[in-house]
């Protein structure tokens, strides 16, 4: 494990523990490196496998958290949603999709399940996702999607 402030890849494990009900193993190391001596936190969580996705035209490819971090993220641009809530909607995502058992799910069961955790973080954020992923055809689809959110009040 490289050093993340002097990239030195001699580090030393101080300190590790089971965290998240024993989902993950955090631990606290230390740069070994003269003139460093940083220490820092990782967190080891298992590796499970999530299905492939199949797009529209067929294609298959393997399911990308960072593409679907920086989606939700794009959405959720100056919203008031934490990192944390951000990172338990996605946590969510990766369950149910665990949860279908199948190796390969279509891409758009995914969108539907971002879209369902962004209408509980946040509507603007909704909004705009939707917008873009269902691709309004024009705009009174669009106020339409406004008159369905107003009528369905959110719940916890
Ligand atoms: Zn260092």
């Amino acid at each position: 494990m490289h050093c993340p402030f002097c990239g030195a890849n001699d580090t030393k494990v101080i300190d590790s523990r089971l965290v998240a009900e024993g989902d993950q193993v955090r631990r606290r190391r230390e740069c070994l490196a003269p003139g460093c001596g940083e220490r820092f936190t990782t967190f080891e969580t298992a590796e499970l496998v999530l299905p492939r996705l199949i797009k529209s035209d067929g294609s298959r490819q393997p399911f990308d958290e960072e593409k679907l971090r920086a989606g939700m993220q794009r959405a959720l641009e100056k919203r008031p949603v934490s990192v944390e809530r951000l990172e338990a909607a996605l946590a969510h995502i990766k369950h149910k999709l665990r949860a279908t058992g199948e190796r390969e799910v279509k891409s758009l069961v995914v969108g539907e399940l971002v879209m369902g955790e962004l209408q509980k973080l946040d509507e603007v954020a909704y909004i705009r996702f939707a917008s873009v992923y269902r691709r309004f055809q024009d705009l009174n689809e669009f106020r339409e999607e406004i008159d369905r959110l107003a009528r369905e009040p959110v719940k916890e």
